[in-house]
């Protein structure tokens, strides 16, 4: 499989007044052209940061300090996204051409002042040397591949005249406009309802594969990443403790972290419901991260002396998994009971 993005030891901290925050801490991951990667965490975990910064969209106040972000082109030609690159040339032809982004809040992504067929238009006219009628049929014809309901009406509505999961499609075919092979959904389901939420996700895995584009899906929702993700990165506060495929993750889990958040997804159906379990013990500060393995405090593996000490290298496994933990070796098919 090709390498469309590459992440490589990514670090972003966030200067305040209580300290240094390293929002994200020596991260690195990978994904391969038409894959759905899902990016697994509690909020705080670094997850939004690491994937604002692939389309240089982090705040004001973020520093970047250091690692490498690296995108191969529709062309095959492969580019650096450095820290300069907020306003560049090549990250607004990135953002417009090859790499889309879609949010928890489709407002973040639509003007409230525009029609929805406008802003698509915009876009399209933006990087595509089209007549504005072609613009508009293009409109027409992206509102139709996210199947919203009547595309010739909707086209001249504004943002407020559209249900939310509405609104969610129309930013999905903003997003689309620039026939991207690299979407970023930020939470984008986390807002909707639960029937909502399941159509879009199943949009979204329809697209995927009728455009053979990859997704960065990041997401709290272990429930989430089932449905949709092939291969999974686990996040805590500001590193990726494991990482493998979605049937790894989820019945061979090899770091203590992984099988906490497993263990409190509720099980329904099953000889009795389960109540949701919440993982014991502190929750993360990030002003305060623990020393050695900052999940220490949290694991009910932990070993003083080792864990609290000295920061847990990567253990990788042979079929690809890879664990932060001093102790992967011994966790072997350790499916949460
Ligand atoms: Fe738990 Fe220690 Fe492994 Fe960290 S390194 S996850 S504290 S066992
Ligand atoms: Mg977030």
């Amino acid at each position: 499989p090709e390498r469309l993005l590459q992440l490589d030891d990514v670090n972003v901290h966030f200067p305040m007044r209580e300290g240094l925050v390293k929002a994200v801490n020596g991260v690195s991951y990978h994904i391969n052209r038409g894959e759905v990667l899902g990016i697994v965490g509690e909020s705080g975990s670094g997850k939004s940061v690491t994937a604002r910064s692939i389309m240089r969209l982090q705040p004001k106040q973020a520093l970047d300090a250091g690692g490498s972000i690296r995108f191969r082109r529709k062309s095959g030609e492969e580019v650096l996204i450095s820290s300069e690159d907020r306003q560049s040339r090549t990250m607004r032809d990135l953002r417009g051409n090859e790499i889309g982004m879609i949010f928890q809040e489709p407002m973040t992504a639509l003007s409230p002042v525009h029609t929805i067929g406008t802003q698509i238009m915009r876009t399209v006219m933006l990087h595509r040397n089209v007549s504005k009628a072609d613009a508009r049929a293009r409109a027409i014809e992206l509102l139709t591949k996210v199947q919203m309901p009547r595309p010739n009406d909707i086209v001249d509505r504004y943002p407020h005249h559209l249900s939310g999961g509405m609104r969610q499609r129309a930013m999905i075919a903003l997003a689309l406009a620039c026939d991207p092979t690299l979407l970023i959904a930020d939470e984008p389901t986390t807002a909707l309802d639960v029937t909502t939420e399941a159509q879009i996700l199943h949009l979204l895995k329809s697209l995927q594969q009728e455009l053979g584009m990859a997704i960065v899906f990041i997401t709290h929702n272990f429930g989430v990443v089932a449905d949709i993700a092939d291969r999974v990165a686990v996040m805590y506060l500001g590193r990726v403790v494991e990482t493998g495929t979605v049937d790894e993750i989820f019945y061979e889990p090899k770091h203590p972290y992984t099988q906490a958040l497993l263990r409190s997804i509720p099980k329904l159906g099953g000889q009795k419901a389960r109540r949701l379990k919440t993982i014991s013990g502190t929750v993360p500060d990030p002003f305060n991260v623990p020393p050695g393995c900052s999940f220490h405090p949290r694991c009910m593996r932990a070993v003083g002396g080792i864990c609290n000490v000295t920061t847990p290298p990567e253990v990788r496994f042979p079929n690809g998994q890879i664990s932060r933990c001093h102790f992967a070796e011994e966790f072997r098919s350790e499916a949460a009971e």
